[in-house]
C-alpha cells in the first residue's frame, strides 16, 4: 500500500527518501528565522506546504504526522522516548517505581504485564490500516492480544507509512512559545546529552503528549494520599498509582485495596487477585450501602469509597465495614498535562477540561496553529486520531474551513451547556460516552470528505459493551457477534 499525497507524490515505497528529506528539514531548521512556505504564496491560495512541529509519538502522533504529511506539509515529529508507541511501549519493572509509587515523575507508560486490549481489534485499529490477525508481523493473533502486539501493529504503521525518518527520538520538547510573527518557537532537549536545548520555528504545532501519564490520586479525609506524611496518625501502608502497577507477585498474600472503577481498576484488581489475601475495591459511584463478595471470587469485595484510615493501618469503608489493609492502589485516572505550553497558547487546564478547545482540537484564538489530537476519553481512539489529523491537516493548508471566532465559542459553549444538562462534572467534558463520538467521527468524516465511520464497527463497539458487562471475566475469549467480525474482515480485503 503506498501512501499518496494530494501532490500525488507516493511516500510508500520511499524509504530511501524521507529521512534524507528529514535530515534536510533538520539541517535547515537551526533556531534562525525561515519564512513560512505559505507567505511565498499568492494570498489568495491555500498554503499547502507548513512546516509542523508534533509532539509526541504514540498513535496520535503518528495519525497526524501521516496525515499531515499526506496534506503536503513538513512535520517534525519530537518524541522523549526512543521508539514509537506512546503508552503502548511497555516499561518493565516500572522505572523509579519504588521511590516514586504515585507516579509524580510520570514520565513512562501506563501498562501493566497482563494487558490485553479492552476492544476487538477490528474495531479498534485505523480506518484505513485494518489492525487484523492477517496482517504480516502478527504473533499474538487472539481478537483482544496482549499489549505488545498492538505496539508491533503500531510499528508496521509507522514503516508501512514510512513515518520513523519525521521522528527526533529522545527529544523533549520543554516551551512552546508563540512568537510576534504568529509563529511558533519550540524549544527541545535532546535527552541524555547534558540537557542541551534547541530552539526552532514552526509555522503550527500539533500537540499529541497523550493523557494517561500523569496520575490523578483521590482525597480522602485523613490525608491518606500525602505519601510524605509521617506521625502517629498517619496511615502505616504502602499506596501507589495504577500507573505503577506492572505484576500481581509483589502482592502475595497481601491485602489490597484497589480504589476506582475504570478499566484499569477492574483488571489490576482481578490481577492481584490471583496472589492476594484479599483485594477490596472501593468505588465512589456504588450506593454507600454497598460491601459485596464479588461472584467467581472467594477474596474479592466490592464497597462504597472509603471514609477515613487510621494510623493503626485500618481503612474504614462508606459502607461501616473497615479492613487493616497493606496496600492502596489508586486506579483513579490520569490528568491532562502540557507542561510545555505557555500563557499564549490560550488554554486553561482545570479539573481536567481544556478550555477553549473547538471540538475538542482547537484553542479558538490561536486556531488553526494549534490544535491538540486526541483529547477525548471513552472512545475508540485510533480512528478518532486519524480523523481528527485529516481534519487538522486540510484546515492548515485552507482546504476546510473553521467558522468565525464566534461561531466557535457558540459551540464550546453548547458542550458545556450540555455537560450542565447532564449533570456531569467539569472533568467529563472530553468525556464522549453515551453515544456521542459516533456523531462527532462522522461530523469529523464529513468536514474531511471521508466516508462515515463502518456500520459494522459501530455495531461491533455496542456489542462488545453488551458482552463486557454480561461476561466481566471473559468478554476477551467469549462473544456472540461472529456475523459482525465476518463483515469486518470482508471490508477489510479493500486494504490488502
Ligand atoms: P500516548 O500513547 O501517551 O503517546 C504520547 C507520546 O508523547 C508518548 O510517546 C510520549 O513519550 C510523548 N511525549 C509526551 N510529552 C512529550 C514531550 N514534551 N516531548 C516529546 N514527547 C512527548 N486504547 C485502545 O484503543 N484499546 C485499548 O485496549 C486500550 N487500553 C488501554 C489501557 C491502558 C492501561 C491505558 C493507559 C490506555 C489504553 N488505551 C487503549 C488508550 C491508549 O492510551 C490509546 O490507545 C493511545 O495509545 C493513546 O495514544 P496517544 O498518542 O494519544 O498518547
Amino acid at each position: 500500500m503506498n501512501e499518496t499525497n494530494r501532490d500525488g507524490i507516493a511516500h510508500g515505497s520511499s524509504t530511501e527518501k524521507r529521512p534524507a528529506e528529514a535530515r534536510r528539514i533538520q539541517a535547515n531548521s537551526g533556531s534562525q528565522l525561515r519564512k513560512p512556505l505559505c507567505s511565498l504564496l499568492p494570498a489568495s491560495m491555500p498554503s499547502p506546504s507548513l512546516r509542523l512541529a508534533v509532539v509526541g509519538a504514540g498513535a496520535a502522533g503518528l495519525a497526524a504526522a501521516r496525515e499531515l504529511r499526506r496534506e503536503g506539509h513538513a512535520p517534525v515529529v519530537f518524541e522523549r522516548a526512543a521508539a514509537v508507541g506512546g503508552t503502548w511501549l511497555y516499561a518493565s519493572p516500572a522505572p523509579a517505581a519504588a521511590a516514586d509509587p504515585l507516579g509524580a515523575a510520570a514520565t513512562h507508560s501506563s501498562l501493566y504485564a497482563s494487558l490485553r486490549t479492552n476492544l476487538p481489534r477490528e474495531v479498534m485499529g485505523f480506518l484505513d490500516f485494518p489492525f487484523t490477525a492477517a496482517r504480516g508481523s502478527v504473533v499474538d493473533a487472539r481478537r483482544f492480544p496482549g499489549h505488545q502486539e498492538v505496539l508491533r501493529y503500531l510499528e508496521d504503521f509507522t514503516q508501512r507509512f514510512d513515518l520513523y525518518g519525521l521522528v527526533r527520538f529522545q527529544t523533549e520538547v520543554v516551551g512552546v512559545r508563540r512568537e510576534a510573527g504568529g509563529r511558533w518557537a519550540v524549544t527541545s532537549r535532546k535527552l541524555g546529552e547534558k540537557g542541551e536545548q534547541d530552539e526552532e520555528l514552526y509555522d503550527a504545532v500539533v500537540v499529541c503528549n497523550g493523557h494517561y501519564s500523569e496520575p490523578r490520586v483521590a482525597s480522602i479525609p485523613g490525608d491518606l494520599y500525602f505519601p510524605t506524611l509521617t506521625g502517629a496518625d498517619a496511615w502505616p501502608g504502602k499506596q501507589m498509582h495504577s500507573h505503577n502497577y506492572r505484576v500481581p507477585e509483589p502482592f502475595l498474600d497481601q491485602v489490597v485495596i484497589v480504589i476506582g472503577a475504570s478499566a484499569s481498576a477492574v483488571d489490576i484488581s482481578r490481577d492481584i487477585a490471583s496472589v492476594a489475601k484479599e483485594v477490596h475495591i472501593a468505588d465512589r459511584s456504588a450506593p454507600t450501602s454497598t460491601c459485596e463478595q464479588q461472584p467467581e471470587y472467594d477474596n474479592m469485595w466490592l464497597h462504597s469509597m472509603i471514609d477515613h484510615a487510621q494510623g493503626d493501618g485500618t481503612v474504614v469503608f462508606q459502607d461501616g465495614s473497615s479492613i487493616k489493609a497493606d496496600v492502596i492502589m489508586h486506579c483513579t485516572g490520569y490528568l491532562y498535562d502540557f507542561p510545555f505550553l505557555g500563557d499564549d497558547s490560550t488554554i486553561t487546564v482545570d479539573d481536567n477540561c481544556v478550555d477553549p478547545l473547538y471540538k475538542h482540537v482547537f484553542p479558538i484564538e490561536v486556531a488553526p496553529d494549534l490544535s491538540f489530537i486526541g483529547v477525548p476519553w471513552k472512545v475508540i481512539p485510533f480512528p478518532l486520531f486519524e480523523l481528527q489529523s485529516k481534519w487538522v491537516a486540510g484546515i492548515l493548508s485552507g482546504r476546510i474551513k473553521l467558522p468565525s471566532k464566534d461561531e466557535m465559542m457558540e459551540d464550546v459553549k453548547a458542550i458545556y451547556s450540555r455537560l450542565e444538562t447532564r449533570g456531569w462534572p467539569k472533568r467529563y467534558t472530553h468525556n464522549f460516552s453515551g453515544g456521542y463520538q459516533f456523531e462527532y467521527d462522522d461530523w469529523l468524516a464529513e468536514q474531511c470528505g471521508h466516508p462515515p465511520i463502518e456500520e459494522w464497527r459501530k455495531l461491533m463497539y455496542a456489542a462488545n459493551a453488551k458482552n463486557k458487562a454480561a461476561r466481566p471475566e471473559r468478554y476477551r475469549d467469549e462473544w456472540d457477534d461472529d456475523g459482525l467480525v465476518a463483515l469486518a474482515n470482508e471490508d477489510f480485503k479493500k486494504y490488502f
